[in-house]
């Protein structure tokens, strides 16, 4: 890579969240394999991001390759308008059977943020579709992130910066504190006007990657049973695995009415997402006899995709991920465990293949990558957060790599 591609980056193409005036360095990949990111430069690094959350399986996958290369001899993109094709059948069948059973038809889009988007307009056609014009607004939680486009914007925390900026163009919804108590009063006060509550499962991730307890889950299930209030679970960064359970759900043991999947579905080669939902959502979506749900992207169940994604998910199923993670999760707490002890340090926190050092204040991202760096290590810190969120196939010494890493990062600041 030239001097000259490098100028053209800085001054024409955007990164997330970033300033196309003040860009923050960014560092060239030239290939990955395994747990590695090869950079042009020649250095390679223990990639602990899994490209966020995504490659559980690492990079340059020969099965997944091998289903990209067959499915892209036979076609690569077809619309989904009026036809359909075997990868779709074949992965909706698999993740239809892996799912809690009470969900019953998929709905394929290109990613996380348009599987919310659909999850909350399934939510929203399920009750006008009934003659309820009340219930149009929906329940979220202080900390939540559940994507980037205005829809899935509205239900992320009004605290975090994504939201501030737009908030005269928002949709307003309601938001509780992430407590039995809190979830109990709103439900109470506006059950009337809900459509739906919509959460990630045990872990929120990107709003500050905060845990909270199975039977806190348990308790939102009841409380949408009684108050007659659709749950929208998004799954996307929690599902496959990553949290310890194939989905978050599991830990508590619940039935979503409506759930979306995406980042690690197709193990990190490429977009797609999917938003499920029950029998009784799909049937009250129809109740008044003509309604279509009302969504058909482009790229929808992209056969390309579709079978990537079909080679990703059997992969995983036919692997030893629960031993994977659990060691992980164990490496990672003992790994981690020091920090503990540190005075820039507020918490430590380790669930699954997820491990977060959470400091008293904001870090310096640049600083800090540079660092591990040296140390061989790709993280991505942001916010008061140093965490890792490996590939499931990283073995003991590469995490061991890891959290060294981490821990003298930590210690920068
Ligand atoms: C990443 C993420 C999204 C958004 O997915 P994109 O593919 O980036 O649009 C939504 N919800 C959660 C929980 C996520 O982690």
């Amino acid at each position: 890579m030239y001097h000259h591609d490098l100028d053209f980056e800085r001054q024409h193409i955007w990164h997330p969240y970033a300033s196309m005036q003040h860009p923050e360095p960014v560092y060239p990949v030239k290939s990955a394999s395994g747990v590695h990111l090869t950079f042009e430069n020649g250095d390679k690094v223990i990639d602990g991001m899994a490209s966020w959350w995504c490659a559980i399986h690492g990079y340059n996958v020969p099965e997944l390759n091998a289903a990209a290369t067959a499915q892209l001899a036979k076609m690569s993109h077809v619309m989904f308008g009026g036809l359909t094709h075997q990868p779709a059948i074949d992965l909706a069948k698999l993740l239809l059977s892996i799912v809690p059973n009470q969900l019953q038809h998929i709905f394929f889009s290109d990613s996380g943020s348009v599987s919310v988007e659909v999850a909350m307009k399934m939510a929203l056609q399920y009750w006008q579709a009934q003659g309820n014009t009340h219930k149009n607004k929906f329940l979220a939680l202080k900390h939540a992130y559940h994507g980037d486009t205005l829809g899935a914007m509205s239900v992320c925390d009004p605290a975090l910066g994504i939201h501030q900026l737009f908030t005269h163009v928002l949709p307003q919804h309601y938001f509780s504190d992430v407590n039995i108590e809190a979830l109990e009063g709103q439900f109470k006060a506006q059950h009337d006007k809900l459509a739906a509550l919509i959460i990630e499962p045990i872990v929120q991730g990107a709003g500050g990657m905060r845990f909270y307890s199975a039977e806190l889950l348990q308790q939102m299930r009841e409380l949408c049973t009684r108050y007659d209030v659709l749950l929208i679970v998004d799954e996307i960064a929690t599902g496959f695995g990553r949290t310890g359970k194939l989905f978050a759900c599991e830990h508590a043991n619940i039935q979503p009415d409506i759930m979306c999947i995406g980042k690690s579905l197709t193990g990190g080669y490429m977009t797609l997402a999917a938003t499920l939902c029950s029998a009784q959502v799909c049937d009250g979506i129809h109740a008044d006899g003509s309604g279509v749900l009302m969504h058909g992207p482009t790229f929808m169940a992209n056969p390309l995709a579709c079978a990537v994604a079909l080679a990703s998910v059997r992969l995983l199923l036919d692997s030893a991920w629960q031993c994977r993670v659990q060691s992980i999760e164990k490496q990672l707490q003992q790994g981690l465990a020091p920090c503990h002890e540190y005075a820039q340090v507020a918490d430590v926190r380790v669930l699954g293949a997820m491990g977060i050092i959470e400091m008293k204040e904001a870090v310096n991202v640049t600083k800090i990558q540079n660092h591990l760096i040296e140390q061989g290590v790709w993280l991505r810190p942001f916010g008061k957060l140093i965490y890792t969120m490996p590939p499931f196939m990283m073995n003991e010494q590469d995490v061991q790599q890891l959290t060294s890493a981490m821990i003298s990062a930590s210690l920068l600041t």
